[in-house]
C-alpha cells in the first residue's frame, strides 16, 4: 500500500503525482545533492540540502551525495571533505557510498559513442571562438558547422582519437546534433565533450577528454537511479537538454528534473566563487570566519543545525526568486536557543564600580536562575562583593531623557542583588572614567522584604574579585542589509568594521563551559565559545543580539 502524503510544496505535489501514476517502481524516491567541489557550501546550499534530504526522508527514500567533478582543473580534496562535514552537521545522512561524476567517466564515454551511433553527436574541428560566433542569437538561427555531417564511422574514430590523446586542448570537441535554429539557445548543438590535458584529482591522467556538466549530470542521475533531480531555476531552460541527453540511456525509469528558486538572504553572498575571492583577498580570516555565510562560518558563529532547518521550513520552496531577510534567520536561532541556552552575566565593556559602604574583603553569593524561561535549568550562586564591573554604556554622567540606568544621584538595581546609588565619578587626567563610587542599600537584597522598593533600571554586573577575563567578538554584517545593486563590485561594499574585539569580564560560571557551548549573556545576546580558546583564555563569538526585529515585523504584518 502506498501511503498518502500531504505535499508541503509544489515539488512534493509533483512527486505525489508520479507516485499516483506509478512512474517509478513501488513509488520509490531517490534524490541527490550534487555540489561542485570548488569551494565551501553556503546558506543557499542549506536550502538545497534540506529540500533534497527532507524529501528523501519524507518519502522513505534516500538521498545521494554526488560531487560534480567534471572540471579537472578546479576541484580540491579540501572542499570535498568540508562539504561532507557540512551535510552531516546539518543532521543528514546520505546513501553510501559518496558518488563522484568522475566514477562514471567510462560509462559517459560509452553514452557519447552511443549518441554518435544514433547520428546524434559529431566531432567538430571548429575552434571555440568559431563555435561561439556561429551560434546566432535570439533573432537569428545559428550556422551549421562544416563538420556537422561527418559519417558515424568517422565520428567514432575521431572521438576515440580524442580520448587517446591524439589532439591538443581545444583542437576538437564533441557536439550534440540537435538544432542550430532552435529558439532555445541551449539546444543549438551544445558541446558535450572537450579535450583537456589536465590531471584530475581522482582519475589522475587516465582521461584527457572531459564531459560537460549538461551531459554528465542527467546521465549520472540516470545511472544512480535518481527519480527527482531537483535544481535551481537557472537550469530551467536546460531541462530540454537534460531530457535530450537521456536518449542515450536505455533504462526504463528516467530521472526527472524539477526546478525551484534559489535562496538569497540579505547581507549574505551566495556564490562560492565570490566567497573564494573574499578568502583569497584576506578580508575574512578564512572560509569559516564567523562572518561568512558559509555553513562552516555559520556553524562557528554559533548557529545550530536545528535553527537552520527551522529557517528552511519557514521560508518554504517556491518557483519565484526572492530575497529573505537576515532577520528571519536570526529569529530562528533566538527561538532555538531561548529555552535551552543557559544565561550568565558578562560585562562586555567594563567600567569599575566600588560600593563604598560594603565591607572590604567580603564575598556573598546571590542566587540567579539559569534560564528564566526554563525553570528546569535551575539556579546558580553568583559571587558579589564591594568591587564590581558594569557596562560602560550603562552609565551616563549627564543622563539623557528616559535613561534609567546608572547616573549620578540615581538609584538602580543590580540584578539579583541590591539597589545602589551613584555618588561620585572618579576620572583620570584625560577625563576618562576610572571608577564609579556608589552606596549600597543593604536592606534591599533581592528575595528579602526590603527588595520591594521600586527603581526603574536593573543592570547586569560582574564581581571584580572573582571575574574571569575573556575576549568577546562582536560582528556586524559584511554587506549592509539595505544594500542595493548599484553596479559596484561586491568587494567594494564589504564592511571593513564588521569585527569588534572586546576585553570583557565574565562571572566564574563561564569556566564550566567548553568550546562549542552556547549561552546567553544577560542583556547582551547569545554567544558561543570559539575554537580560538586556549587553556588559560576564553574567546567567545556573539551569535546574535537579543533584539528581534523579525518578530516585530511579523507582529506588524499581523
Ligand atoms: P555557487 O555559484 O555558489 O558555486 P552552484 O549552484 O554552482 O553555486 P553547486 O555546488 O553546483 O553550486 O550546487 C549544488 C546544489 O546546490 C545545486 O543543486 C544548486 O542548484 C544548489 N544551490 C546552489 N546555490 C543555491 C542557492 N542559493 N539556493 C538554493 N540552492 C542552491
Ligand atoms: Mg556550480
Amino acid at each position: 500500500m502506498e501511503e498518502k502524503r500531504e505535499a508541503a510544496n509544489f515539488i512534493e505535489a509533483e512527486i505525489n503525482k508520479d507516485i499516483a501514476n506509478h512512474v517509478y517502481k513501488n513509488g520509490r524516491v531517490l534524490t541527490r545533492f550534487p555540489p561542485e567541489p570548488n569551494g565551501y557550501l553556503h546558506i543557499g546550499h542549506v536550502k538545497s540540502i534540506c529540500l533534497n534530504f527532507g524529501i528523501g526522508k519524507k518519502y522513505h527514500g534516500e538521498t545521494n551525495v554526488r560531487f560534480d567533478d567534471t572540471n579537472p582543473t578546479k576541484e580540491e580534496v579540501e572542499y570535498v571533505n568540508s562539504i561532507l562535514e557540512d551535510v552531516k552537521w546539518l543532521g543528514f545522512q546520505w546513501k553510501e557510498p559518496v558518488h563522484y561524476a568522475s566514477d562514471y567517466f567510462p560509462e559517459l564515454y560509452e553514452f557519447a559513442c552511443k549518441l554518435i551511433r544514433m547520428g546524434l553527436a559529431y566531432v567538430d574541428d571548429q575552434t571555440s571562438e568559431e563555435i561561439h560566433d556561429t551560434r546566432g542569437d535570439l533573432n537569428h538561427p545559428g550556422k551549421e558547422s562544416p563538420w556537422r555531417n561527418r559519417s558515424v564511422e568517422e565520428n567514432l574514430k575521431l572521438f576515440q582519437e580524442m580520448k587517446e590523446g591524439k589532439y591538443k586542448d581545444g583542437e576538437k570537441v564533441l557536439r550534440a546534433k540537435i538544432d542550430m535554429a532552435s529558439p532555445n539557445m541551449v539546444m543549438r548543438d551544445p558541446v558535450i565533450y572537450r579535450i583537456l590535458h589536465a590531471t584530475h584529482h581522482r582519475t589522475g591522467d587516465a582521461w584527457c577528454i572531459y564531459p560537460l556538466y549538461d551531459f554528465a549530470h542527467p546521465l549520472s542521475d540516470a545511472l544512480e537511479g535518481i527519480t527527482h533531480s531537483i535544481c535551481t531555476l537557472e537550469f530551467e531552460e536546460r531541462r530540454p537538454l537534460y531530457e535530450w541527453c537521456l536518449q542515450a540511456f536505455d533504462g526504463e525509469e528516467k530521472p526527472r528534473q524539477i526546478e525551484f528558486a534559489r535562496l538569497n538572504v540579505t547581507t549574505m553572498i551566495t556564490s562560492k566563487r565570490k566567497l573564494r575571492r573574499m578568502v583569497e583577498a584576506g578580508v575574512v580570516s578564512g572560509w569559516d570566519d564567523p562572518r561568512m555565510p558559509t555553513i562552516s562560518g555559520i556553524r562557528r558563529r554559533g548557529y545550530t543545525p536545528e535553527s537552520l532547518r527551522m529557517f528552511c521550513d519557514q521560508i518554504g520552496v517556491a518557483k519565484a526568486d526572492n530575497v529573505v531577510s537576515i532577520a528571519q534567520l536570526e529569529h530562528c536561532i533566538r527561538e532555538d536557543l531561548k529555552g535551552k541556552a543557559p544565561r550568565i552575566m558578562t560585562v562586555l565593556d567594563p567600567v569599575k564600580v566600588v560600593l563604598t559602604n560594603y565591607p572590604e574583603g567580603q564575598i556573598e553569593y546571590v542566587t540567579l536562575e539559569n534560564n528564566s524561561e526554563n525553570e528546569e535549568m535551575g539556579t546558580r550562586q553568583v559571587p558579589f562583593s564591594r568591587n564590581l564591573y558594569i557596562e560602560r554604556d550603562d552609565f551616563m554622567e549627564t543622563p539623557a531623557k528616559k535613561f534609567f540606568r546608572m547616573a549620578p544621584g540615581k538609584e538602580v538595581r543590580l540584578k539579583g542583588a541590591y539597589i545602589v546609588r551613584c555618588d561620585e565619578v572618579v576620572k583620570d587626567e584625560e577625563g576618562h572614567i576610572q571608577e564609579i563610587r556608589c552606596t549600597c542599600d543593604m536592606d534591599t537584597r533581592s528575595g528579602t522584604p526590603g527588595a520591594d522598593r521600586k527603581v526603574k533600571g536593573t543592570l547586569h554586573w560582574v564581581c571584580a574579585d572573582t571575574a574571569v577575563d575573556i575576549t568577546a567578538r562582536l560582528y556586524d554584517y559584511l554587506i549592509s542589509p539595505d544594500d542595493q545593486d548599484d553596479g559596484r563590485d561586491f568587494m567594494e561594499k564589504i564592511n571593513k568594521d564588521s569585527l569588534t574585539v572586546l576585553h570583557s569580564k565574565a562571572e566564574p560560571a563561564i569556566l564550566d563551559y567548553k568550546v562549542g557551548d552556547r549561552f546567553q549573556f544577560l542583556r547582551k545576546g547569545y554567544f558561543i565559545i570559539d575554537k580560538d580558546t586556549t587553556e588559560g583564555h576564553i574567546v567567545v563569538n556573539r551569535i546574535v543580539g537579543l533584539k528581534d526585529s523579525w518578530a516585530k515585523i511579523q507582529k506588524k504584518q499581523g
